[in-house]
């Protein structure tokens, strides 16, 4: 046996992939697929080369061109988001949220967050990033049938505990947070607000979800790769201007945090194909965002008239690109794997009141990725009718998959991008 054999069974791996893929119902919501523009960037020379520092002030020689690419990347960024500062070298949302941390919080000090249960990311919880960075953390509480922080709590929180950062990142994220409030009452006893867009990034591009950096965020951090359509990778965002001696100082600290905090190479050829997904955003986002929110509703409605019980019911279920439905107690997991059988991907969630992570009680449903490959609302009726077939009715994935399969056949193509009609999920040979 030659090692080419695993070469060619990880290969097959990847084929069989795409093929999945390609004829499933990807509804993850963090989950997006890559344009043909920005995926040509991943292939190029940007690959395999290092740019430590900034452009025009680098540790390696080498950088011409990538410097024209970062500067191209940061004012498309401040472009997209109407903001004055922009970095675009995070690898991940994760590393851009622990070089906030790492810039804005020293160990011990107190920061106040959203609880884990309640849809919050393990970056800014204690078993991850806020951890790392040995943080004390204090939970917001939380308005169940809002799905929302409770604001007048949180409020009250942040003034009596001082902290020196309120922080907000919601992987559950069905309707905008209470930021004018909370960035009022973190200013007053002298905090930052940090707002985590890695969800609602391609939202707030498209101008269709809140704004944070206009509504008080000082910085918002956000991951390029899931409603923002871009490659896998990380941004840090600001609208100070460094007019004072103190902001000029804390923009310093932001970009320390993410070089020499968190990187060394930052993956080029990521940086330059999220150059590209921000053009890309800035032509086709607006019109991406609202129908993959339409999709959301149109979809938690349906859901809804089904029979599933859907989270937000009061406030129009969601005003995003996500949806949480309660499956029952303990059995998200087990939905889950039925619907994967069935060929449509989604993950258990925890719901409010769940206290175990490995047995939720329900699924967190996205539009990303069904908007992306053409879908409207009157497909979203048919996608809820395969739910209610595979969990309420109760037929066999097998058949459900067949259908499932034949649905698909005509959403190939990938939109709201340059050189719309690749067929995003065909796998290439290239050798
Ligand atoms: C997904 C997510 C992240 C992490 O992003 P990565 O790019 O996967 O590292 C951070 N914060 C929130 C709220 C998220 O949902």
């Amino acid at each position: 046996m030659s090692w080419y054999d695993e070469v060619e069974y990880i290969r097959e791996q990847a084929r069989l992939n795409n093929e999945f893929f390609a004829n499933s119902l990807p509804m993850i919501a963090s989950e997006n697929v890559l344009s043909p523009l920005c995926r040509e960037m991943l292939l190029t020379d940007f690959h395999g080369r290092y740019a430590e520092g900034t452009p025009g002030q680098r540790y390696y020689e080498g950088c011409k061109f990538f410097d024209n690419v970062e500067l191209k990347a940061m004012e498309l960024a401040k472009k997209l988001f109407n903001c004055s500062y922009a970095d675009v070298r995070p690898t991940a949302g994760t590393t851009a949220n622990i070089g906030v941390l790492k810039a804005l919080i020293k160990p011990g000090e107190t920061a106040v967050v959203l609880d884990l249960a309640n849809g919050a990311h393990i970056s800014f919880g204690k078993w991850g990033g806020a951890g790392v960075r040995g943080i004390n953390l204090v939970s917001y509480p939380f308005n169940d049938e809002e799905m929302n922080i409770d604001v007048d709590g949180a409020v009250k929180l942040i003034k009596k505990v001082k902290p020196k950062l309120a922080l907000n990142g919601r992987s559950v994220f069905l309707f905008p947070s209470p930021i004018k409030e909370l960035s009022e009452a973190a200013h007053d006893v002298g905090a930052y607000l940090v707002y985590d867009a890695a969800h609602v990034l391609g939202l707030i591009g498209g101008g269709q979800f809140q704004d944070p950096l206009h509504e008080g965020a000082d910085v918002m951090t956000g991951s390029t790769h899931k409603t923002l359509p871009g490659p896998q990778g990380g941004v840090v965002l600001s609208n100070h201007k460094g007019d004072s001696d103190e902001d000029k100082s804390f923009l310093r600290k932001l970009g320390f945090g993410v070089f020499p905090g968190v990187t060394s190479s930052y993956h080029l050829h990521h940086v330059a194909a999220k150059a590209i997904a921000f053009a890309e955003h800035l032509e086709f986002g607006e019109a991406y965002a609202r129908q993959t929110i339409k999709n959301a509703q149109a979809l938690a409605q349906s859901l809804y008239e089904r029979g599933f019980k859907v989270f937000g019911e009061k406030l129009g279920f969601t005003k995003s690109h996500q949806i949480l439905l309660a499956i029952g107690p303990g059995k998200g997991k087990e939905a889950s794997k039925k619907l994967e059988e069935a060929g449509i991907v989604t993950n258990m969630n925890t719901i409010p009141g769940d206290t175990d992570p490995l047995n939720p009680s329900g699924l967190r449903l996205g539009t990303p990725e069904l908007t992306r490959i053409g879908m409207k609302e009157k497909e979203m009726d048919e996608i809820a009718e395969f739910y209610e077939r595979v969990l309420l009715k109760k037929e066999k994935p097998e058949k459900i998959k067949e259908d499932v399969k034949e649905f698909r056949k005509d959403f190939q193509e990938l939109h709201y991008c340059f050189k719309e009609g690749y067929r995003g999920y065909d796998y290439f040979e290239l050798v």
